[in-house]
């Protein structure tokens, strides 16, 4: 496939702890499969709000606008404890999300061959697992209004969280879910298509939930298969039969819990990407599940396959790269086959000998 006919840039902010080194692996195979990409650098977190008191910068909030994909490694540690609430590298990470308003996750919990005895449940669940959970990051119970903790005129205190949800916010996101559906076409057993998760059964925004979901799903997606599961039940099913299942589709809450359980049925943290989108023409913002990783920071031995499997993600999706991202995703798989593994994993290898393995097997 020909490259895309405009300039395209992948902004990188590896952010602070193992962010750079795993962006560092990320960042060599990038050159390697879109040698056109323009790729640039810039900072967030703890790294930024220490260069420039802010741990999101206007000026890189911009640069990030106008890139086509974005790729982060993580924020955060403790040296920024004690840095005020607002300044803190999270605060950055939250700043990104919000200005480039997208309010799609999308987690995969895909199994390699290679690592199925690695996951928390016996191999023959997890062999060939390939779920894609999306989840709306951006309303919920995580920002609804009213919030808080009172106290009562008996003595006894209270706090409060608001669960809400719009029809536009639902339908958005659902939107996403099944347009990912439709191109995963025999992904999953019998929840072959989108499964939508709520708790319709004890919860209003749940009824909504399910009412505008299905309504979409009437107007427009009629060929993808669409189930309803109560998110409790979701839970379970995950992990009795996690290989019935194609797409998830959650409120922020159901999402954050179902996307964190499916991560455990894969093998390490240090495996894991995921891609947050908006609006077609937004750029996608993508980064590894897990965090900076204070605990093994400057050791050279974190596992960069998050990262780089992140980087697969925007190839995928925001820079409309298919092939770039099929040549990553396989190089991947082989360098495990053969036997590469960092520590997470049980092996030796650095993070640097990881990349490389995965380098030379493009
Ligand atoms: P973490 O994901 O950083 O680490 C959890 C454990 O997994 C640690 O033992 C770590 O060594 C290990 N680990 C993580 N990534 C690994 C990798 N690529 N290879 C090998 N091992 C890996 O989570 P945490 O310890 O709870 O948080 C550490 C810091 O990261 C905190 O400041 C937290 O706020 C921040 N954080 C940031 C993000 C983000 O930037 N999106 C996400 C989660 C946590």
């Amino acid at each position: 496939m020909t490259p895309p006919d405009h300039s395209q840039t992948l902004l990188l902010l590896p952010g602070d702890g193992i962010g750079p080194e795993v962006i560092q692996q990320a960042r060599r195979i990038a050159e390697a499969v879109a040698p056109d990409l323009n790729i640039e650098e810039g900072l967030i977190g703890g790294v930024s709000f220490d260069h420039h008191g802010d741990p999101l910068t206007t000026q890189t909030l911009e640069r990030a606008k106008s890139a086509d994909a974005i790729l982060m490694g993580a924020v955060g540690g403790p040296q920024w404890d004690r840095t005020p609430r607002d300044k803190r590298p999270e605060a950055g990470l939250l700043a990104l999300r919000k200005g480039l308003d997208v309010y799609a996750n999308l987690r995969p919990a895909f199994c390699f061959p290679a690592l199925a005895s690695s996951s928390a449940l016996k191999s023959e669940l997890v062999e060939g697992l390939d779920i894609v959970i999306v989840r709306e990051l951006t309303s919920g119970v995580y920002f609804g209004q009213p919030r808080g903790i009172e106290r009562l005129p008996d003595g006894r205190r209270r706090g409060f969280d608001t669960q809400s949800y719009t029809s536009d916010e639902i339908r958005r996101v659902a939107r996403v879910a099944f347009e990912l559906a439709r191109g995963r076409r025999g992904k999953g057993g019998k929840f072959g298509g989108v499964l939508s998760c709520e708790k319709a059964n004890v919860m209003e925004s749940g009824v909504l939930w399910r009412e505008e979901v299905t309504s979409l799903h009437s107007e427009s997606f009629g060929d993808v298969q669409l189930d309803h599961m109560y998110a409790d039940a979701c839970a379970m099913h995950l992990v009795k039969a996690p290989k019935d299942i194609n797409v998830i589709l959650a409120d922020n809450l159901f999402g954050d819990i179902l996307s964190d359980e499916a991560s455990m049925l894969t093998g390490s943290i240090g495996m894991l990407p995921s891609a947050a989108l908006g609006d077609p023409g937004v750029p996608g913002l993508y980064e590894p599940v897990h965090g900076s990783a204070p605990d093994i920071a400057g050791q050279g031995i974190a596992n960069p396959c998050a990262a780089i499997l992140s980087l697969e993600m925007a190839m995928r999706w925001s820079l409309k790269r298919p092939d770039a991202a099929e040549r990553i995703w396989q190089a991947v798989d082989r360098a495990l086959e053969d036997g590469y593994r960092t520590r997470d994993l049980g092996g030796l290898h650095s993070t640097h000998d990881m990349g490389t393995a995965i380098l030379d097997r493009l």
